[in-house]
């Protein structure tokens, strides 16, 4: 079956510093580099490097067309991502310091000018057995959830960053729910009762990832594997790309979670988001 992620795509600049800035304060960084983020773009390059080819709808400005170029060479449909004249493509400033703590800066551009009819255009091949990823770093996911449920489609997604309002909108729209900690924190405070959805993927770090079926009641855990991390950005889409793709292809939920947490466990050990995401040879290798 095709994965399907209506997503953000950034450009990450990425300076590693002694420490974050105080406010007044003015540091030289150590290093710079600029990378692939942006949480959309990181959950498709994570679902193509888990093995599947996964269609990004998506937008940058029309004079980034190297980041589209990058997305490509690892794998990704991006036949459907606009070039938009008018927008900044995405960016995000990432501040590192030495103990991997981050502070982080998003510019969405692009990411929030999407063209809805040229985007549900693109998606209305979607059908039975497809999985459609969203997030909350994009205009259009209402939209876009609604068109791949009425065609029959699985849509998961990640509630971050966290938005009680959207998350109401998309909810009636959605199968699986995707969250870490804080935001299951947030989401449960806000919204008691019983979710919509078939199922819960909670995230919680270091202490693992947990699977709640909410249509059999059975939860899933797995611990996280134990690694020196060097930087922790984009874990979570690492887990949610992998997770997606390894449903999809028909693992078992299991045997999902240990594949993902395997991924996302040799990510935080690499430097970077969208780039340091290992392929699944690598991840496989790693579980030997
Ligand atoms: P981010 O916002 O940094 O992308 P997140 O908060 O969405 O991440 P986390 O819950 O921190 O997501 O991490 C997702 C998964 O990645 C965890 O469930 C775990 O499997 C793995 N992971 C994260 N941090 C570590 C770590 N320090 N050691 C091992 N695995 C980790």
């Amino acid at each position: 079956m095709a994965i399907w992620n209506l997503g953000s795509i950034n450009a990450d600049h990425v300076y590693r510093l002694q420490h974050l800035p105080q406010p007044g304060e003015t540091l030289a960084a150590d290093s710079y580099a600029v990378g692939l983020g942006g949480k959309g773009g990181n959950q498709s390059i994570a679902a193509a490097q888990a093995g599947t080819t996964p269609r990004h709808l998506g937008a940058v400005g029309s004079g980034d067309r190297w980041i589209v170029e990058r997305l490509q060479a690892l794998g990704i449909d991006c036949s459907a991502i606009q070039m938009l004249p008018d927008e900044a493509t995405g960016h995000a400033l990432i501040l590192l310091d030495t103990e991997a703590e981050n502070s982080i800066i998003i510019h969405p551009g692009a990411n929030r000018a999407i063209g809805i009819r040229a985007m549900l255009s693109a998606l209305s091949t979607i059908g039975a057995g497809d999985t459609l990823l969203i997030q909350n770093e994009t205009n259009g996911q209402v939209e876009a959830a609604r068109a791949a449920r009425q065609a029959g489609a699985r849509v998961i997604y990640s509630a971050a960053p966290f938005q009680i309002d959207a998350v109401r909108q998309i909810l009636p729209h959605v199968s699986v729910l995707a969250m870490n900690e804080g935001e299951a924190r947030e989401l449960f405070e806000a919204i008691p009762g019983d979710l919509p959805v078939e199922g819960l993927l909670i995230t919680r770090g270091a202490a693992g990832a947990e699977y709640r079926d909410l249509i059999t009641g059975r939860s899933h855990h797995h611990p996280a594997f134990k690694v020196q991390p060097v930087d922790t950005t984009g874990a979570g889409d690492t887990f949610a790309g992998y997770f997606a793709a390894c449903t999809d292809r028909g693992d078992d939920i299991d045997t999902a979670l240990r594949l993902a947490s395997a991924a996302a466990a040799l990510q935080v050990t690499r430097q970077g988001a969208g780039e340091a995401i290992p392929g699944m040879q690598d991840t496989l290798a790693f579980l030997d």
